[in-house]
């Protein structure tokens, strides 16, 4: 394939991406033992999207693969507290495995273990979000799994291509790849149907394709077809393409990118735009700001909302909760997730942003509401 279109595919058009890995690529099946020549391949195909300036999130799984041949738990399913004293084993490794194959480009490497509610509940959502978001900008890899020890059953992902989804969504990722032990979606399960059709390219996600995921696949990965359906929902609403490809192979990604067969999940929206649907359609607001003429001059202007151009706030709302913005004539500006509770936000409206950590005794965002969490109305 030619250059051109090796820029033209949705990976390498990606400024930031999330790759997920599951066990089943990471570990031996019948070892029990880490893939590290494999890994170690992987490891270069993440630098070299570094080096060309994507930031890239790992969502790996393998912890519960690695730790319950360290605590020669037997073959077969585990018992709930089984899994999450494995996983408490095996994430030790898992992580340090990744440290050591990024090192060897220079990458940092940073460990985030989420659960289910950072990825519900609006302000650890928030600050799981922030976090990562420091860590990109910091040129760190983040490693991502879910916190298998202390997730209980009903709090759990319990597999991580929708966790990869939820990650994707909340970073507002480009892209997310998920890699598997299966090259893409095809209309019948093909190991037991000759007559399956392979689809390369999903634009909507209809009836008749989820009724193709069939039941969950093989291998000691907790995934399948029905949860890739389901992180392809996720991630298509988020703005955010998603791409099934065969990781049983040296640099995927680089193949994916040359055009190997895969199957991509191709949303209308981008992040940016479905963000901004869903701060203007679907969020009910919880206070008003109003701003005087300056501050409703700099929004028109696509700038970001300062706490110096808000004279008053009225409500009372969380950090993050999504508020009007109105003129002095009580005129609708804009609608915006606030980067302060209502409390703080009046401790700072109308003074300067270097004012805030004086006045607040903590040092906040610049922006009252940053313009990427500001529509116009
Ligand atoms: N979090 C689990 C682990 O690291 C894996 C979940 C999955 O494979 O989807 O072992």
């Amino acid at each position: 394939m030619s250059a051109a279109a090796i820029a033209d595919s949705p990976l390498a058009a990606a400024r930031r991406l999330v790759v997920k890995i599951g066990s089943s690529l990471l570990v031996d099946e019948a070892s029990g033992q880490l893939r590290r020549s494999w890994l170690d391949a992987v490891g270069d195909d993440v630098a070299r999207c570094a080096a060309r300036g994507q930031e890239v999130i790992i969502v790996s799984s393998g912890a519960i693969a690695l730790g319950r041949r360290q605590l020669r738990l037997p073959d077969g399913p585990l018992r709930l507290e089984e899994s999450q004293a494995a996983a408490a084993t095996g994430q030790i490794r898992l992580a340090h495995a990744w440290q050591e194959t990024l090192a060897r480009h220079g990458i940092t490497v940073a460990q985030v273990l989420v659960t289910l509610g950072d990825t519900e509940q609006r302000r650890r959502y928030l600050n799981a979000r922030n976090t990562l978001n420091a860590l990109v900008r910091l040129h760190a890899v983040p490693v991502i799994n879910e916190n298998d020890t202390v997730a209980t059953e009903e709090i759990r992902f319990g597999d991580n291509d929708r966790l990869a989804a939820r990650v994707a969504a909340m970073v507002s990722a480009e892209a997310l790849v998920l890699l598997s032990d299966i090259d893409g979606l095809y209309t019948a399960d093909p190991r037991h149907d000759p007559q399956a059709r392979f689809l390369p390219e999903i634009h909507a996600l209809t009836p008749e394709i989820e009724a193709m995921a069939g039941a969950p696949g093989s291998g000691f990965g907790s995934g399948g077809m029905v949860t890739k359906l389901a992180a392809a929902r996720i991630s298509m609403g988020a703005g955010c393409r998603m791409v099934i490809a065969n990781g049983r192979r040296e640099a995927p990604l680089a193949a994916i990118e040359s055009g190997e067969r895969c199957t991509w999940f191709l949303p209308s929206a981008t992040p940016r735009t479905a963000r901004k649907e869903w701060i203007a359609g679907s969020l009910r607001t919880r206070g008003v700001v109003t701003i005087d003429e300056g501050a409703a001059r700099a929004l028109r202007d696509g700038r970001s909302l300062l706490p110096a151009g808000v004279v008053t706030v009225d409500g009372v709302f969380q950090r993050g909760d999504a508020v009007l913005v109105k003129d002095a004539a009580g005129r609708e500006l804009a609608r915006g997730l606030c980067a302060y509770s209502s409390d703080d936000a009046r401790l700072i409206a109308g003074h300067k942003s270097h004012e805030i950590a004086d006045r607040l005794g903590y040092r906040g965002r610049d922006e009252m509401i940053h313009r990427d969490d500001l529509v116009l109305s």
